[in-house]
């Protein structure tokens, strides 16, 4: 069972407050919100409408995200690199949690009817890549490239954020708990980085329930590459190998040169130096850190939570009562339904 204490110290980190900062915008002592967060004391009531309030959420979200089986604040399967700085991706990491409780309380309202479902597998009894199949057959996606990746994922009733997160070390994030799986995309990474990172989070979602172990990243990488170039029709292509030839892949497939590259190398097509030698081409042009064409491919855009919200605006609620819904002060501090681009606070 989750706390109250754990809701309010997750809604801060969000939004990448200090308890000092937090005090302050809520008028009460910092000793006193280290009591409310660490649950020595209840706030009174007063207290913990200020607190709400500068949070940006209102009383009765506070009160149900704090009532929820199991932990609120939990670990998020993480696309990120190994200078990732800990603060930046520790506050995404509560952003998630909130948008997942902002789901889930909006969801005792409306009920979300999806087309599909996001199946999942035992990762000791499947392998990735045959789990990446079968979401395929399941979801009866058409041979070849996956086009509007985000929107098949949102078709299984996952609402997928897309926020630029300030940095580009961290790709992207996600969490399954009860029925809401959430993920969130950083679009300021390149169109074909960004399908990737959705393809791995999706294989997380698959996969992975337990908390993320190191051993679960390979699994979730290599459900995206079957998920995103099937063995069966991209192997005939990897022959012969040649930088025009990958720009035309790219173009195809929607998947970056180097990741190409890497299929080609995991399935076994290219040799250790051929691989070496293509991005060594790569180099020479300058396209290991910023690759042609990515500018060119159809974007990725997320529409459910957005369509959500026009659905019930079309029944005649007003934004605010909207927003209340899900768990927001007002309608301005609604993060679900508005594509938004901010940038992080703490970055
Ligand atoms: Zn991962």
């Amino acid at each position: 069972m989750s706390s109250l204490g754990e809701a309010i110290t997750t809604a801060r980190r969000a939004l990448g407050y200090t308890q000092e900062e937090l005090a302050e915008a809520a008028g009460v002592t910092q000793a006193a919100l280290s009591r409310y967060e660490n649950d020595l004391r209840e706030p009174e009531s007063e207290a913990l409408a200020r607190l709400a309030d500068a949070l940006g959420v209102t009383v009765p979200f506070l009160r149900s995200a704090s009532s929820v089986r199991g932990a609120m604040a939990v670990d998020a399967h993480m696309r990120k690199r190994a200078t990732a700085k800990a603060t930046t991706w520790r506050q995404l990491e509560s952003q998630l949690n909130m948008y997942r409780m902002h789901v889930r309380h909006l969801m005792e309202e409306v009920s979300l009817r999806a087309q599909q479902r996001i199946p999942t597998f035992d990762p000791i009894d499947t392998d990735a890549a045959d789990a990446a199949r079968m979401v395929r057959m399941q979801w009866r996606m058409p041979i070849g490239t996956v086009r509007s990746l985000v929107r098949w994922v949102e078709a299984a009733g996952c609402i997928v954020l897309a926020e630029d997160f300030g940095t580009t070390r961290i790709d992207g994030l996600s969490q399954w708990v009860d029925d809401y799986p959430v993920m969130m995309i950083n679009v300021a990474a390149p169109v074909d980085r960004i399908r990737l990172t959705v393809g791995h989070e999706l294989g997380h979602l698959c996969l992975h329930s337990s908390e993320p172990t190191l051993a679960m990243e390979e699994e979730a990488t290599r459900f995206a590459a079957e998920f995103l170039m099937p063995e069966e029709v991209i192997r005939p292509q990897l022959r012969n190998l040649t930088l025009g030839r990958l720009h035309d892949l790219k173009r195809e497939w929607g998947t970056s040169m180097q990741a190409i590259i890497e299929r080609a190398h995991d399935l076994q097509v290219i040799t250790s130096t051929k691989r070496a030698n293509l991005y060594k081409s790569l180099g020479n042009h300058g396209w290991r850190t910023r690759e042609p064409l990515s500018d060119e491919l159809p974007p990725e855009v997320p529409a459910l939570a957005q369509s959500i919200g026009e659905a019930m605006a079309d029944k005649g609620l007003s934004r605010e009562e909207i927003a209340e819904m899900a768990g927001f002060s007002d309608a301005d501090r609604n993060k679900l339904f508005v594509a938004t681009t901010r940038r992080l606070r703490a970055v």
